[in-house]
């Protein structure tokens, strides 16, 4: 992808600063993909900070799925970081340089009118090493954002891959809730509306409604994919 891939798939960077390459120590770039009037303040000054490269992938359904395919083409590890998350500079900065092939940041997901915490694709990081050693992983048929994250992450777990989870929760500003992640007897607190926050401790409770999640988003959007679960696990 050029760095002002303003044609094509319906992304591009016309309305912010230039794609500026990741500083040291920083060992991914950070792409922030956003939908025109979606992009949170906090999100693009965290950008900003980064120095990311801003995406606009709200052209089409597909759009998001071009911007991954040019991304992983390219042959360097990235990082993705959307549009209304708001991760801290330090777990941000421990991602982009964590060494592991596969990294993500927990984040809350509304479904079915439930509150729930995923490991999905607003904050995620593909090593070099990763985007190199599958660099046929984005050859799947162009898919709907939405479920865009449950294919790649499909195809990446059928590879013997296991996504590396970086805690505490990155606050999604949409839901903007306090939240605490117990994990092996440690306590990780978000700040955020609410109290007493949400709190996440039980794998078979999280993983129940990872699979709720996947099927709600493969049949709305039509995926041809069966529905496992993944993204929403292990805590
Ligand atoms: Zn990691």
């Amino acid at each position: 992808m050029t760095p002002r891939a303003g044609s094509g798939a319906g992304f591009g960077v016309a309305t912010l600063p230039p794609w500026v390459p990741a500083p040291a120590p920083h060992a991914v770039k950070l792409v922030c993909p956003y939908v025109e009037g979606m992009l949170w303040p906090q999100t693009r000054a965290i950008g900003e900070r980064f120095n990311a490269q801003f995406a606009n992938v709200g052209g089409s359904d597909t759009a998001y799925h071009a911007l991954l395919t040019r991304l992983w083409a390219m042959g360097e590890g990235f990082a993705l970081l959307e549009h209304d998350l708001s991760p801290s500079d330090a777990l941000l900065s421990e991602l982009l340089a964590c060494e592991q092939p596969w990294c993500s940041g927990a984040y809350l997901y509304r479904a079915e009118g439930r509150t729930i915490l995923i490991w999905g694709q607003g904050i995620v990081k593909f090593s070099t090493r990763l985007v190199r050693a599958e660099s046929n992983a984005m050859a799947f048929a162009p898919c709907h954002w939405e479920v865009l994250d449950l294919v790649l992450a499909d195809v990446l777990t059928e590879r013997g891959y296991v996504v590396h989870q970086h805690l505490p929760a990155v606050r999604h500003l949409r839901l903007d809730m306090a939240v605490t992640v117990i994990k092996d007897g440690v306590r990780y607190e978000t700040p955020g509306r609410g109290e007493p926050p949400l709190v996440f401790q039980s794998r078979s409770e999280v993983s129940l409604l990872g699979r709720v999640l996947a099927r709600l988003r493969r049949s709305r959007t039509r995926s041809p994919r069966p529905p496992i679960p993944m993204m929403c696990s292990s805590i």
